[in-house]
């Protein structure tokens, strides 16, 4: 019974509180909720997504807003939830932005996802390929015939993957064995040694390559050298490279080679200004605090938050960045 009261009066006080916001209640600030979409727990977004929350939870009293952060399959996944307003936010690869605001790859079918919003950029990814040292794949070509997970549909990386190999010539669907495994599922695969090796497309260091790389069967990072016609196609990707000190259980000798894109927070047209107005100044007033909740964030300054950006900049966030002089 105490325990069916106590359920009960916590659904009357949730139920006061969506009241409350949607009513804009007279006293106090207007709360608003907000649903940020990241990726997998063992990535980069997940933590980034909580970075965000937390600064701005915290100044819960100044903006009336409480930010709570979603695991999810990644960057596809989030932009078309932030499409279907299941979620305001969302962490979101540059190509794929790009790719969801002009209609083309994935949403070549569905068309233009016109509402779509850019509010910053955040850390730069690197397409990635980490391979067991007893899988015989030693340059990029060895993957044929193997087991690579190239990552579930509404991940970024699967596209990646698909356009590196289609950039080698190699076919996804007849000359490797492909799988379509989430990222949070690939070191444990690796290491278990049901799959030869894996493409994730995530900032450094991560979580996910720190427990594929320590384990007992080892491991490499492979490089990916044959860009530049992809980098000619197609403009936001961009050469980068694996800083192997971050994995001291790496086989790998000196940094790897690669390509990249970078992670941006987007919005919808939808989502008030007032709410992306002060979540972009709760971020860039508080740069400083902000890089020290992740290290793949070092190298963000203001200016280059502006950078990658291909969907036009939400209105509450070019509201700020006019108020400062960065637009
Ligand atoms: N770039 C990956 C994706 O878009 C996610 C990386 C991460 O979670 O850090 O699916």
């Amino acid at each position: 019974m105490k325990k069916l009261l106590t359920v009960s009066m916590l659904l009357l006080v949730s139920a006061g509180l969506v009241f409350a916001n949607g009513q804009g209640e007279e006293s106090g600030p207007k709360r608003t909720f907000v649903t940020i979409g990241t990726g997998g727990v063992t990535g980069v977004y997940y933590p980034t997504g909580g970075a965000i929350s937390k600064m701005v939870n915290q100044k819960y009293d100044e903006y009336g807003i409480k930010a709570t952060v979603e695991s999810t399959g990644g960057s596809v996944f989030n932009v078309n939830a932030i499409m279907s307003g299941d979620l305001e936010f969302g962490v979101v690869q540059s190509d794929r932005q790009y790719q969801a605001y002009n209609g083309t790859a994935d949403w070549e079918d569905v068309g233009p996802q016109e509402k779509l919003r850019a509010v910053f950029a955040i850390h730069p990814e690197s397409v990635t390929l980490l391979a067991a040292d007893d899988s015989g794949i030693e340059t990029f070509e060895d993957i044929k015939g193997k087991i690579i997970n190239i990552g579930n549909p509404g991940s970024g990386q699967r596209g990646n993957a698909i356009d590196i190999m289609e950039a080698y010539g190699i076919d996804y669907e007849t000359d490797i064995k492909a799988q379509s495994l989430k990222a949070s599922e690939s070191a444990k695969m690796l290491q278990d040694g049901r799959i030869d090796a894996y493409f994730y497309t995530v900032g450094h260091p991560n979580g996910s390559f720190k427990e594929a790389t320590s384990g007992s069967r080892k491991t490499h990072f492979v490089p990916i050298t044959e860009v530049d016609e992809l980098l000619a196609q197609y403009p936001y990707y961009a050469k980068s490279f694996i800083p192997v000190a971050e994995y001291p259980g790496a086989s790998n000798t000196g940094n790897v080679d690669t390509f990249g894109v970078k992670a941006t927070f987007c919005t919808s047209a939808d989502v008030p200004d007032d709410v992306v107005y002060a979540i972009t100044k709760e971020i860039f007033e508080n740069l400083d605090e902000f890089k020290t909740l992740h290290p793949a964030f070092a190298v963000l300054t203001k200016e280059n938050m502006l950078e990658g950006l291909s969907a036009p900049l939400h209105d509450g966030a070019m509201k700020y960045f006019q108020e400062v002089g960065l637009k």
